[in-house]
C-alpha cells in the first residue's frame, strides 16, 4: 500500500535516525577524497608536486599514464629510475648530468676561453635551447639573498674563482636574471673575479628589467648573448 507523502515523511526520518547521518555523510566525503587505490593515489600527489601541475593537472597526466601504460607508463618509470640511479652534479660547473664531468664540460668542440655563469640549471638549459653558447658553464645555485639567509657561502661562487684563474679561461660571461638579486650577485661576483686575469662581461640588451632567463624566448636569449658588454 502507498502511503501519502506526508504519511510516509516521519517514518523515513525515523528509520535514518541520528546515529546513522554522520557515517552516511562520512561515506559520501570519502568517495569523493579517493578515486583510485593507494599507488594511483601515490602518482597523482607526486605529479601535483611537479611545477605547472596543480592537482587537476595531475590527475590528467596520471590518466594518460595509466590509459598507455605500455608506451608510456613503463618507459617514463624506466626512464625515472635510470636518471634518479646516475644522476650527479657536476664536479665543474654543478650543471646535473649522469656523468661528472658533465656531456658539456666534456665537449672537446666547445670554446674552454668563455665561462657563462648563471642562477639555475634552468637556465643554463634555456641557452642551450637558443644554441648561442660555444662556451662552458657555471651554475651558481641561486643569487644572493640575505634575508633568505643566502650569502656567498651558500652559492658555487669559489670554485667559478677557482675556474677563473686558470690560464685557458680569458671571459667569464655573468648571465644573471635581470632582477634586483640577480644584479647584486653580478656586481659580488664581479669584485671576487677582480683579481683573476679575465674579462668580465654581462648581458645588455633584450633582457628586461626583472627578466628572468628561463622565461626568455630563444631570440631574445641570442640577442642578449651576443650584446654582451664588458663589465
Ligand atoms: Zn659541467
Amino acid at each position: 500500500m502507498v502511503l501519502p507523502l506526508r504519511a510516509r515523511l516521519p517514518a523515513r526520518r525515523a528509520d535514518a535516525g541520528d546515529a546513522e547521518r554522520p557515517a552516511r555523510k562520512e561515506s559520501i566525503r570519502v568517495m569523493k577524497g579517493r578515486i583510485a587505490g593507494p599507488e594511483i593515489e601515490r602518482l597523482i600527489q607526486l605529479l601535483a608536486r611537479l611545477p605547472g601541475l596543480g592537482s587537476r593537472s595531475a590527475r590528467k597526466a596520471a590518466l594518460a599514464l595509466l590509459k598507455r601504460r605500455h608506451e608510456l607508463l613503463e618507459p617514463l618509470a624506466a626512464a625515472m629510475q635510470e636518471a634518479a640511479r646516475n644522476l650527479v652534479a657536476c664536479e665543474v660547473c654543478a650543471n646535473l648530468d649522469t656523468v661528472s664531468p658533465c656531456t658539456i664540460c666534456s665537449d672537446p668542440r666547445r670554446d674552454r676561453s668563455l665561462i657563462v655563469v648563471v642562477e639555475e640549471i634552468g637556465d643554463l638549459w634555456a641557452l642551450e635551447r637558443a644554441g648561442v653558447v660555444n662556451g662552458l658553464y657555471h651554475v651558481l645555485g641561486g643569487h644572493l639573498s640575505p634575508l633568505d639567509g643566502i650569502g656567498p657561502d651558500q652559492l658555487n661562487i669559489a670554485r667559478l674563482v677557482e675556474r677563473a684563474h686558470t690560464s685557458e679561461v680569458r671571459e667569464v660571461l655573468l648571465a644573471l636574471n635581470a632582477t634586483v638579486e640577480g644584479q647584486s650577485t653580478a656586481h659580488y661576483v664581479r669584485e671576487q673575479l677582480a683579481g683573476a686575469d679575465v674579462k668580465v662581461s654581462g648581458l645588455q640588451h633584450g633582457v628586461p628589467v626583472g627578466g628572468e632567463l628561463d622565461y626568455l624566448d630563444e631570440g631574445t636569449l641570442a640577442a642578449a648573448i651576443r650584446a654582451r658588454r664588458t663589465l
